[in-house]
This record gives structure tokens, sequence and C-alpha cells, in this order.
């Protein structure tokens, strides 16, 4: 390794900071502006979901605080950083796909809501933006850029209509109806904005709204974010 890129790694890595709500396309959009900055990529929602997962496997209640709590320490967690090689482990379980399943993402939002895990993860998510050997980061949420990275020189809210969040998650989630879909996902927003306001920018967070925008477009005007707001910093 050249002076140069020793330096380079020791710096502390560019932390992109991205929320939004569910179906906003954070995760895809993340994903793809991450691959093209040559940054690692980290979807902080897989760890919720993960820990759901985990629950329902261990046949505890979601709603029991306590147990979930209790859980915590048994949760042997592994996510890949690279966006090209993306898998999430529970244990030596691959739970990439599970995870995205409704029986998962109908419990999730009862577990995020407990302090004690929110605590534990964003511990875990920080020590995961430190520990990446890239010069960057994106870290996608929704308190990424308000708790988890409030400090991030780059914070963007991805946003979208409710009906074109509906209509990109029933694309997704095959044999499912829309209006089942709609149903969830209206559901899961409300308990999370509770916990966390993600639908509105916190000061000096820039809104992406994806409304009529399509893929290439959303990542183009991320990145756009991206560069303006480096720049602005250098
Ligand atoms: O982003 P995704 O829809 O996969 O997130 C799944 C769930 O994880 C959300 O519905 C929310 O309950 C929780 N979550 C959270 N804070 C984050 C990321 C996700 O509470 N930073």
């Amino acid at each position: 390794m050249s002076a140069t890129e020793q330096q380079q790694r020791q710096q502390t890595p560019t932390v992109v900071a991205v929320d939004g709500p569910a179906g906003s396309g954070k995760s895809s959009v993340s994903k793809a502006a991450a691959r093209e900055l040559g940054y690692a990529y980290l979807d902080t929602g897989a760890a919720y979901r993960a820990l759901s997962w985990f629950v329902v496997a261990r046949k505890l209640d979601p709603t029991d605080s306590a147990a979930v709590v209790d859980a915590l320490p048994d949760f042997d967690y592994r996510i890949g950083t690279d966006p090209d090689t993306y898998h999430v482990f529970v244990g030596d379980h691959d739970v990439t796909d599970a995870i995205r399943e409704p029986e998962v993402s109908a419990v999730v939002s009862a577990i995020a809501r407990v302090p004690e895990v929110r605590t534990f993860l964003t511990e875990l998510f920080r020590r995961i933006m430190r520990g990446t050997e890239k010069p960057g980061i994106v870290v996608e949420g929704r308190d990424i850029t308000t708790v988890v990275a409030p400090d991030a020189p780059v914070r963007i809210l991805l946003t979208a209509s409710e009906a074109a969040r509906i209509a990109r998650r029933s694309a997704e989630l095959v044999g499912h109806s829309a209006a089942h879909v709609g149903e969830q996902l209206h559901r899961r927003d409300r308990a999370d904005s509770r916990v966390v306001d993600f639908m509105n920018a916190a000061d000096g967070v820039t809104t992406v709204d994806s409304t009529d925008l399509d893929f290439e477009q959303t990542v183009a005007a991320v990145i756009d974010v991206v560069q303006t707001e480096i720049r602005k910093g250098a």
C-alpha cells in the first residue's frame, strides 16, 4: 500500500446519511449510489429486520420488550457493507431474503420502538461505520440523519408520495395485492413515525423527492447532493 493510500485509509470515512419512509426506494438507491461513488453501504433496516427474524425464530412475543432485550446478547448478526455482495446473516443462517417477508415486516416496528434495541443497534452501526475501509459509506434508515450520524457531512431525506411508494412495494412483493401492501406500509409508517420523524427533513438535511423520478434519475439526484455537499465542505 502506498503512503497516500495508507493516509486515505486512516482518514475518517465520509458518511452519507439517508433516511426515508418504507417504499421510498432508499435501499436500492443508496446501494446504487454507494457502488457508483466507490463507497461502502449499510442498510440499517436490515439489522432491525434481522433482529425481528431472530425474535420470531426463537418464538418470543415481539411485543414483550423485556424478552426482546434479554435476547440481545445472543443476537449474532453480520452484514456485508460491499454494495455488490450484500448478505445478512444471523448466526449461520443467511437471512438476506427471509427478512423481507411480510411476517417480519409485520413485527419489526414493535421491536424497533424499544429504546434498548435502538441503543444497541445504533452502537453497532457506528462501529461498522468507523470500521469501513472504503473512502466513504452510505448509511440508510429512519434516524441516520438525526440520531445515528447527525454530524455526517451529507444528510439526505428521500421521499416519494404514498401512491408511488405503494406501487413500488407492490411490484417487489409479487403475489400480494396492492391494497394489502398499501395497508401494511401505511400501518408501518404510522407506527415508525411515532418513534422517529423521517417524514420531515431536520435542519441541514436535503430532501430528494423521487415521486416523479425513475430509478436512475433518483440515483443521479442523490449523487448530485453528495458531490455538492462535499464541495461545500472542502
Ligand atoms: O428500511 P426498512 O423498511 O427495511 O426498515 C425496517 C424497519 O426497521 C422499519 O419499519 C423501522 O421499524 C425499523 N428501522 C428503524 N430505524 C432505522 C431503520 C429501520 O427503526 N434506522
